[in-house]
């Protein structure tokens, strides 16, 4: 499938990465994924993803905090994640860069951008990334990788490819007038795959797609 897609927009396979996004699914679904070859996993709930991770501490698997991160859950992530895919304040990344134990290597950040200003969502705005972004960069024990976006859904893949478009250029504009290193954009769901793909998405966030519906989910 990923293969396909990136032969499709003339993206070398090895720069797309798949992020397993099991939320509300076992860790026996992971350790399934797991088995047959996939390390890095993402997780939306911090007491749920603790579980999980107890359950599956024999494994050597990536754990990625893709939620909405409250302050009195940074110490949490800070601990037993590797990557965070949403951080959209300075206060929350002060406080990972804080209880980054100092045994861990350091935890990988992507900011997240609200790319659709019009409607309120998590992320930070557009305009305020360069800012919130070169912040990050300097604080001890966080490494700023990248941006992330989650859209509004759209239907047609024009449509989808909007949002990501945005992203990828202030990715490019924050490297170039901001100095930044980020090599990592992580956009497209199962919905809005394509769309990521076509864009430059180094990282995609695939649930549905891997492990099925979520219970409660409409099919
Ligand atoms: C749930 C979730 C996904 C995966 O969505 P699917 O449609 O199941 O592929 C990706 N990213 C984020 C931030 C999510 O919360």
């Amino acid at each position: 499938m990923l293969g396909e897609l990136c032969a499709r927009y003339d993206r070398p396979r090895s720069a797309v990465k798949l992020l397993a996004v099991s939320k509300k699914h076992p860790a026996d679904a992971i350790r399934a994924a797991h088995a047959a070859g996939q390390c890095d996993i993402g997780e939306n709930f911090v007491a749920e993803a603790r579980d999980k991770q107890r359950e599956l501490s024999d494994l050597k698997l990536r754990w990625h905090f893709i939620g909405r991160l409250q302050s009195n859950k940074t110490r949490t992530v800070a601990e037993y994640f590797d990557a965070v895919h949403t951080v959209d304040r300075l206060k929350i990344a002060e406080r990972l860069s804080a209880q980054r134990p100092h045994y861990a290597a350091p935890l990988d950040v992507m900011v997240q951008v609200n790319v659709d200003t019009e409607t309120t969502k998590a992320g930070t705005d557009p305009t305020s990334t360069a800012e919130l972004a070169t912040a990050i960069a300097e604080l001890p024990r966080l490494r700023l990788v990248g941006l992330m976006c989650l859209p509004r859904p759209s239907q047609s893949l024009p449509e989808q490819r909007q949002p990501f478009q945005r992203l990828a250029e202030l990715a490019g504009k924050l490297r170039t007038d901001s100095g930044l290193a980020i090599s990592e954009l992580s956009m497209g769901t199962s919905s809005d795959l394509e769309a990521a793909i076509a864009e430059g998405a180094t990282w995609v966030r695939l649930g549905t797609t891997l492990f099925g519906a979520r219970p409660g989910q409409a099919q």
